[in-house]
This record gives structure tokens, C-alpha cells and sequence, in this order.
């Protein structure tokens, strides 16, 4: 017998002609995974499923919390591989019999035959391991429709699987399959949740922090990183490049009208952002606003922020309540850090009477006061960046 993970592939397998590719691409995202956890993992593959088997003492908890931060997998179980004969299952399931159980009080066999020359017919698999189970657990029943757990035997080419039901794996497609963005990343809560529902849709993530030292501090800075490392667990390496605009927010509030101070920086920050893009070859910007969250995110601010963005933008927060986006910022793990208390440069120059239906003309008529460009360029020669991840 041998310990197994089970990878269920979710809209992959959906694909066409590329198929090939995106499975290449997840199964490479899982190896570099498994290299890094204790013991030997050998992985196969074969219809529609991904069979991890783990060596004796391998850490198979590690591995199996680890492959539920896959993007393209829908389904993660664990389980063990056996040979085919029906005494060596029964036993099996025997042996295991807690950890396929749990804590449920009743439960079903299904059993699927991709061997059909087996001997059982599936409904003779379910009847003689159903009984098994009962007289291993009395206190058990069996209910057909609406069990707590299903234990599935499932007699395969080679071998015969043995498993639960599993849990949800992270959906998506695989990492490495739709590109590169580049994400702003603020310390708050939703620019997190932004990156990581882009790249669950398979885009690799470089990150942009804009920074205003001696206003920000490097705590906030450290903050930023442990959110972008946080991502990293699903979309592997980010790149995090990290921009002074400390020289920006001085001339603005020393030459521009102070209620468009927030939507002068942000399409600095947007110019910049795309040059940044431009440079590490991403084809996108990533933001994480939302509708109406605050005075700069109303449909006219977004209108002239957006008007300089030399990049599409990606907003998908933007039709999520603030409760939608936290519920999905605890389940990605990122909250607990965000909601940490540094400053941000957008809330050290904010204005106390933000335009919220500004056009694009009044904000080039303040910028005509000043040096965009020159500001631009020594901006961009302030980026430093590490890498995270991978
Ligand atoms: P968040 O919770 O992501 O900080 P927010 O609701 O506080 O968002 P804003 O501060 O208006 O909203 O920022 C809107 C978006 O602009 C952020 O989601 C982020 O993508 C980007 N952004 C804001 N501040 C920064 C920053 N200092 N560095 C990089 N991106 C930023
Ligand atoms: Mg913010």
C-alpha cells in the first residue's frame, strides 16, 4: 500500500488543441511544489487526474495542504494505491478505516472500473466494501442519497485507489498560462484579493508598491512584501518593485489644488505602473478597486485615471462589497496582514474635499502647472525590487 494525493482537474479539462499545455504548466507547478516538502513524491498522470505517491515518512500533510493552493486543480484527496484484488482493498479500507471516515455518521462506497475486465461489477465493489465497513464500525450506516462521506474505490490500469471525498482544491487554470500582470499593491485589503482572482485565472504576478519615505515607514514597506509573499503560495515568483513618489506628492501639494491631489498621484501612479509593465513584459495592470468604495473609485475618477494608463486595467473588485472582498481576503489569507495599521502614501496627502466628479481636462489643467514627465523618469529611477517566491 502507498499513500496517494489526487489532483482533479477543473475547466481544464475543457480545452482543445492546448490542453497539452496547460497541463504541462500545472504539473510543473507541482513538482517545484512537492521539491521543496520532505520525502519523495512521484507524479502521474492519466485521465484527468494527477496521482501524487508519497515515499514512506514523506510529509504527506504538508503536501496535501500545499497541492490545495494548486490553480487548475478543483479537487484534492487523499488516499491510498493498492493491488487489485479484493482482499487487499477490503484491508486496506480496514486499516485506514478512521481517516476515510472521519467524523461522519454515515456514509456510501462508489466505485468506478476504468479497468473493466475487473472481476466485480461496480455495484458488487460498493456491496462487499460496504459490509467491510460496517463490521469494522457498527456505529456507522449507510445512506445512499445524502451521505456525510463517500468512499470511493476506484480500479485503475494498473492498481487499484482507495479514497475519500476530498475538499475543494483553488479552481482556476494553471499558473503560467494566461501571461503576466502587473499588480498595484497597496498594504490595504483589496489589491491582495485583486492580484489573487487574476491569478487564479492563470496569469503570472509581478507586484508595484509606491512608497513616500520618510511619510511611509518600513514597516509599511515589510507589510507589502509578507502580502505579495502571501500570493506567491499560489502564483509562485512575483517580482515586487518598490517606487518612491515622495518627490510627486511634495510638488503637488506645493503647485496643485488640493481636492485632486488623490487623482493627480493616482495617474502618476498609473503612468508609472505601465512603464514598470512595459519593462518586465506584462501586458496588463492590476488594481483593487471597487465602485464607489471611496471618493477617488467613483465612475468619474476611475474615467480619468484610467484615461492615462498606457495598459488595460484589470479591476475585478470592482462589483464586490467591501464584506465580499474581506469574507475573500480571510479565505486567501491575506487579511490578518492587511489590516495591520501603517500608512499608505495615498492617506498622507489625502485631501479633506475630494472632487468626486472630476473631468479629465481639470486635472491636465493642474498638471500643466508642473513637470510630469521629469517627475516620471526620476520616480521610475527610484524602483528597487526583490524577489518573492520561488
Ligand atoms: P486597498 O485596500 O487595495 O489598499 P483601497 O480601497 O485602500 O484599496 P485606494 O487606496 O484608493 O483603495 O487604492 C486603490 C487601488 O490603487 C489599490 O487597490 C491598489 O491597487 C492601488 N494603490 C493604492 N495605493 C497604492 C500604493 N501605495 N502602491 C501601489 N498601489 C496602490
Ligand atoms: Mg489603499
Amino acid at each position: 500500500m502507498k499513500e496517494i494525493i489526487l489532483l482533479k482537474y477543473g475547466e481544464m479539462v475543457l480545452k482543445g488543441l492546448n490542453r497539452n499545455t496547460f497541463n504541462f504548466k500545472l504539473l510543473q507547478r507541482v513538482r517545484r511544489l512537492l521539491s521543496r516538502i520532505d520525502g519523495e513524491f512521484t507524479i502521474d498522470y492519466a485521465q484527468s487526474t494527477v496521482c501524487i505517491r508519497c515515499s514512506e515518512g514523506a510529509d504527506v500533510d504538508r503536501a496535501y495542504d500545499t497541492m490545495k493552493k494548486v490553480f487548475g486543480v478543483v479537487s484534492v484527496c487523499r488516499g491510498m494505491e493498492c493491488a487489485k484484488n479484493m482482499d487487499e482493498i477490503k484491508k486496506v479500507i480496514v486499516a485506514n478505516i478512521d481517516s476515510l471516515i472521519g467524523t461522519a455518521h454515515t456514509f456510501k462506497c462508489n466505485a468506478k472500473r476504468s479497468d473493466k475486465k475487473f472481476a466485480l461489477t461496480s455495484p458488487e465493489i460498493c456491496a462487499d466494501c460496504g459490509e467491510v465497513i460496517l463490521n469494522a464500525r457498527p456505529d456507522l450506516t449507510v445512506d445512499v442519497n445524502s451521505p456525510e462521506v463517500a468512499v470511493w474505490i476506484e480500479i485503475r490500469d494498473g492498481a487499484a485507489f482507495i479514497h475519500g471525498s476530498g475538499e475543494k482544491g483553488a479552481g482556476g487554470l494553471p499558473t503560467g498560462t494566461a501571461g503576466r500582470g502587473l499588480l498595484l499593491l497597496s498594504g490595504g485589503i483589496d489589491s491582495p484579493v485583486a492580484g489573487y482572482m487574476i491569478a487564479k485565472r492563470g496569469m503570472d504576478l509581478d507586484a508595484v508598491y509606491f512608497e513616500s519615505p520618510p511619510y511611509t515607514s518600513e514597516a509599511a514597506k515589510q507589510k507589502v512584501s509578507d502580502l505579495a509573499s502571501k500570493l506567491t503560495e499560489y502564483c509562485g515568483r512575483i517580482y515586487l518593485h518598490s517606487i518612491s513618489v515622495t518627490e510627486i506628492q511634495e510638488v503637488l501639494t506645493q503647485n496643485c489644488e488640493e481636492k485632486l491631489f488623490t487623482l493627480l498621484l493616482r495617474r502618476f501612479m498609473m503612468r508609472i505602473a505601465s512603464r514598470v509593465a512595459e519593462r518586465v513584459g506584462a501586458d496588463c495592470l492590476i488594481t483593487g478597486e471597487s465602485i464607489g468604495q471611496v471618493a477617488s473609485q467613483t465612475v468619474a475618477s476611475l474615467t480619468v485615471t484610467n484615461a492615462v494608463a498606457g495598459k488595460p486595467v484589470f479591476r475585478p473588485c470592482c462589483g464586490l462589497d467591501k464584506e465580499e472582498i474581506v469574507v475573500r481576503a480571510r479565505a486567501i489569507g491575506t487579511f490578518d496582514t492587511s489590516i495591520l495599521p501603517y500608512e499608505d502614501c495615498c492617506t498622507v496627502f489625502t485631501p479633506k474635499h475630494p472632487n468626486v466628479n472630476p473631468t479629465v481636462e481639470m486635472l491636465e489643467a493642474e498638471e500643466a502647472k508642473i513637470d510630469v514627465s521629469g517627475l516620471i523618469e526620476r520616480a521610475l529611477a527610484t524602483d528597487n525590487y526583490v524577489r518573492l517566491g520561488d
